[in-house]
């Protein structure tokens, strides 16, 4: 099924504003909750609206989303694990991320957090895939702060621990909502989740601890991969906070089709055009390989179809150390455009019963029966 637009998801206009989008997405999540919802397709639309909110929520991916739509650089990966949004979360996350306002990805005050994985799709050619390459992208991701080493602040002594929430980030709140009075945990709201007070916030990267910028990866790729293949840069991904480790960055590799070659595994297959004469009466004919030309003998009375094997003229895959064939399917051509000579030959050809008597009787005995 095709993904349906976000902004239709969220039924707002595209030039929404943030709290056009954060009410609309409140609306639904508890329209479509799946703890409470009695709508058909409840799980499904309740995971198509989170998915459209986290995204639209986002400056940066909302503008890529803007620009891109579903095929964005980063967003063609399906079942891509959306920061902290993977499954459900309880009735009581919904509702503290929607009186909270904050998503449960920031929510973890002092403790380190990992940070988030980032997938990118990157395309090479037909003979970088076969060989090998290096390549360098730029992701724009968080860092940690050069400046304060990631604490967010000037120095260790302007944190101190939040007095309200006693550095958890978290506080426990009555609420009253559309079912009734609950009790709800929610964002501490003198430290934003934080767990503790900045005094004096890093200049840098104003408390963050991590700073967005273009970063530049450098990626090997092994000779062999193929199209659809996924390479893993553990610790490329974002920068984790508070100590955490890293994200992992994970690549997805298009190969670009060849005007030649096919690929089978790590075999090559190629279609070779040859005459008449050549397949009648044999010859060597030059083939290309990804290495260069070389020879190949057709024997006389090649059949149109034939299959011949290059061994060893296919990729090398550099981890298992295998190395594939070249296959070379000859084609046999009629020709189109004669000269007034090339047509006596034919003609005289064509007297001299070429084909072969059994091949003949079979065809009679066929319109016989
Ligand atoms: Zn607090
Ligand atoms: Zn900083």
């Amino acid at each position: 099924m095709a993904k349906r637009d976000y902004y239709e998801v969220l039924g707002v206009p595209r030039n929404a504003s943030d709290e056009e989008i954060k009410k609309a997405y409140r609306s639904l999540a508890k329209k479509y909750h799946p703890d409470v919802s009695k709508e058909e397709n409840a799980a499904e639309k309740f995971k198509e609206v989170q998915e459209a909110y986290e995204v639209l929520s986002d400056p940066g991916k909302r503008q890529q989303y803007d620009r891109f739509g579903h095929n964005g650089p980063q967003m063609d990966f399906e079942g891509f694990n959306f920061g902290g949004f993977g499954g459900f979360g309880g009735f009581e996350d919904i509702l503290s991320q929607m009186f909270g306002g904050r998503s449960r990805a920031s929510e973890n005050a002092r403790r380190p957090t990992r940070g988030r994985d980032l997938r990118t799709s990157l395309t090479i050619s037909f003979e970088e895939a076969a060989f090998g390459t290096e390549k360098e992208l730029s992701i724009n991701k968080y860092e940690t702060c050069s400046r304060c080493n990631g604490i967010g602040a000037e120095s260790k002594n302007d944190i101190s621990t939040c007095s309200r929430c006693y550095g958890s980030g978290r506080i426990i709140v009555d609420q009253t909502s559309i079912f009734g009075r609950i009790q709800t945990e929610t964002t501490c709201p003198t430290c934003g989740g934080a767990g503790e007070i900045i005094k004096n916030k890093c200049g840098l990267c104003g408390g963050e601890g991590r700073v967005k910028r273009a970063s530049k990866v450098k990626v090997r790729i092994p000779s062999g991969i193929e199209d659809g293949q996924g390479l893993k840069l553990s610790g490329y991904g974002e920068a984790g906070r508070k100590g955490g480790m890293n994200g992992d960055l994970y690549i997805n590799i298009r190969v670009r089709p060849h005007e030649l070659f096919q690929r089978d595994g790590l075999d090559v297959y190629m279609e070779m055009p040859i005459t008449f004469s050549q397949a009648a009466l044999g010859a060597s004919i030059i083939v290309p390989t990804l290495t260069g030309n070389v020879n190949l003998k057709i024997p006389s009375g090649t059949q149109t179809g034939t299959k011949f094997k290059l061994a060893g003229k296919g990729i090398r895959n550099s981890r298992t150390l295998e190395t594939g064939d070249q296959y070379v399917i000859v084609n046999l051509v009629t020709p189109t455009k004669l000269s007034g000579e090339q047509k006596d030959l034919f003609r005289k050809l064509s007297k001299t019963n070429e084909m072969s008597e059994s091949v003949f009787s079979k065809i009679k005995k066929f319109f016989k029966n």
